[in-house]
């Protein structure tokens, strides 16, 4: 069993021309479930973790047993308006238009070491956005990790000229 024959390729979605990776097959196989959150474990137990902050939605799948297993707190980032408290919030571009993510300003303590999930990394201008709040807020970021880095979308590359590495468990072109 490998995590990349569990995650299904669903051609046309959300839009014409696109290849949707989707990891539900992966989350709702058992062995996948716990393969996919042990790599990550073994990756980041000796590391000194204070905080996982995941992305809506997919990153809060992966990265809340990760954060469970390390030990420490998981944080949300948020599409806008979904966060109760108060919030700090970081715009970036899309392909067409904007987006914007949202993280409680209380969330991270400064200097607390932050470990950032996702589900996947394409152009990494999420990524970006959100570790450009964990950074307003004092956070150390310590590395991206997500499931799938789609590398012709060169993400790793953007995110690596901002200093900030990134960890996949499988590639797709
Ligand atoms: P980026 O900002 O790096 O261009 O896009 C990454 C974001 O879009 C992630 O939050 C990810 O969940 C979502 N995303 C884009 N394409 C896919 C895909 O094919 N599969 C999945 N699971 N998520 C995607």
């Amino acid at each position: 069993m490998t995590i990349k024959s569990l995650i299904r390729t669903i051609p046309h979605y959300p839009k014409p021309g696109v290849q949707f990776r989707d990891i539900t097959t992966l989350l709702k196989d058992p062995l996948g479930l716990k393969v996919t959150v042990d790599a990550l474990v073994k990756r980041y137990a000796d590391q000194r973790i204070d905080k996982v902050v995941g992305i809506e939605s997919r990153g809060f799948m992966v990265g809340a047993p990760l954060a469970y297993q390390l030990g420490v707190g998981f944080v949300p980032v948020r599409k806008q308006g979904k966060l109760p408290a108060e919030t700090l919030g970081h715009d970036y571009q899309l392909e067409y238009g904007s987006d914007r993510v949202e993280i409680h300003t209380d969330a991270i303590t400064p200097g607390e070491r932050v470990l950032l999930v996702d589900d996947l990394v394409a152009t990494g201008g999420t990524a970006l956005a959100a570790a450009t709040l964990i950074s307003k807020l004092g956070g150390t970021l310590v590395e991206c990790a997500c499931v799938i880095d789609l590398v012709s979308l060169g993400g790793r590359k953007r995110l690596e000229t901002a200093d900030i590495p990134l960890f996949a468990l499988c590639e797709y072109e």
